[in-house]
C-alpha cells in the first residue's frame, strides 16, 4: 500500500472544495502524478463519503486516453489521497476564458475526444452527469481528459435525482426530475460544443429560473460567426427528447467533425 512518504510533493495545482491537488513524484520511480488530498472531516461534514467512494470505484476501473486516470488511492488518519494522472495543460475552462472562444478545428477536436470518452464510459454503464469546461483537463498535447466523476452513476438511473450539475449544462429531463439515462451526457456535449464556439453557454440567463425555462423550450440563438455545419450538429444534439439526440457514434461521424477535427483518433479512423 502507498503512503504519503513515498512521494516528493511539488507545487499546488489547484484547490478543491475538500482539499487541494499537488504535483508529486514517486521517490522510487520518479513517476510524476497529481496527488489529490481530501480531508476526511470535510467529507463527513458534507455527508459525501458515499459519493467519494463511488467516484473512486468508478474512476479506478476506467482506462481511456481521454479520461483522467486514477492510478490508486490511500489514506491516513485524517486524509484521503487520490493518485491521479497529471494533466500538464490544466483546465479547459481557463483556456476558454483566455481565448474567449475556440475555432472550428479546436472545438471539433474536443467534441470528438469527449464523444470517444463517453462512448467508452457508457459501454461500462457509467453516466458522467456533470460535463462542463471546469471538469475537463488538458494533457501534454492539449488532448481532452474527462475528470471529476463526483456525480457519476451506474446506468440507468431510475432515481429522481436532486439537481446536480451546473445550471447551464442541465438537460431538460434533469430539470423535470425525470429518470434519466446516458443521453444526459449527450445533451452536455451539445452545450459544450456551443460554449466552445460562442464563448458562452446557449441557455445563459440572468436567473436560474429563466435558464430552466430556456432549456425546457430549447430556446437558443446562434452567434453570427458560427458556421452552418456547427449549427446543424448542435441542433441535432440539443433535442428535448433524450432518445432523439444524435448518438455519440453519429456525432463523431458528423460532416462538420470529420472536416475539422484534428484529433489523433480521427487520423486513425481515416483511410490512408
Ligand atoms: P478539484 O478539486 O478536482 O476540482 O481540483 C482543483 C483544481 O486542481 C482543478 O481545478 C485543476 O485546476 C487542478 N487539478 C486537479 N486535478 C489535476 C490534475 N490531475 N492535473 C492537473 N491539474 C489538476
Amino acid at each position: 500500500m502507498w503512503c504519503i512518504s513515498d512521494f516528493e510533493i511539488g507545487k499546488p495545482l489547484g484547490k478543491g472544495r475538500f482539499g487541494a491537488v499537488y504535483l508529486a513524484r514517486s521517490k522510487e520511480t520518479h513517476f510524476i502524478l497529481a496527488l489529490k488530498v481530501i480531508f476526511k472531516s470535510a467529507m463527513e461534514k458534507a455527508q459525501l463519503e458515499h459519493q467519494l467512494r463511488r467516484e473512486i470505484e468508478i474512476l479506478c476501473h476506467l482506462r481511456h486516453p481521454n479520461i483522467l486516470r486514477m492510478y490508486n488511492y490511500f489514506h491516513d488518519q485524517t486524509r484521503i489521497f487520490l493518485m491521479l494522472e497529471y494533466a500538464p495543460r490544466g483546465e479547459l475552462y481557463k483556456e476558454l476564458q483566455k481565448k474567449k472562444y475556440f475555432d472550428d478545428t479546436r472545438t471539433a477536436t474536443y467534441m470528438e475526444e469527449i464523444s470517444e470518452a463517453l462512448i467508452y464510459c457508457h459501454a461500462q454503464k457509467v453516466i458522467h452527469r456533470d460535463i462542463k469546461p471546469e471538469n475537463l483537463l488538458l494533457g501534454l498535447r492539449g488532448e481532452l481528459k474527462l475528470a471529476d466523476f463526483g456525480w457519476s452513476v451506474h446506468a440507468p438511473s431510475l432515481r429522481r435525482t436532486t439537481l446536480c450539475g451546473t445550471t447551464d449544462y442541465l438537460a431538460p429531463e434533469m430539470i423535470a426530475g425525470s429518470p434519466h439515462d446516458e443521453n444526459v451526457d449527450v445533451w452536455c456535449v451539445g452545450v459544450l460544443c456551443y460554449e466552445c464556439l460562442a464563448g458562452y453557454a446557449p441557455f445563459e440567463a440572468a436567473t436560474r429560473l429563466e435558464t430552466f425555462r430556456k432549456i425546457r423550450e430549447v430556446n437558443m440563438t446562434f452567434p453570427s460567426w458560427m458556421s452552418d455545419g456547427a449549427r446543424d450538429l448542435i441542433s441535432k444534439i440539443l433535442n428535448r427528447t433524450p432518445s432523439l439526440r444524435l448518438p455519440l457514434k453519429a456525432i463523431i461521424e458528423h460532416p462538420w467533425i470529420l472536416n475539422h477535427s484534428s484529433s489523433d483518433l480521427s487520423m486513425r479512423r481515416s483511410p490512408m
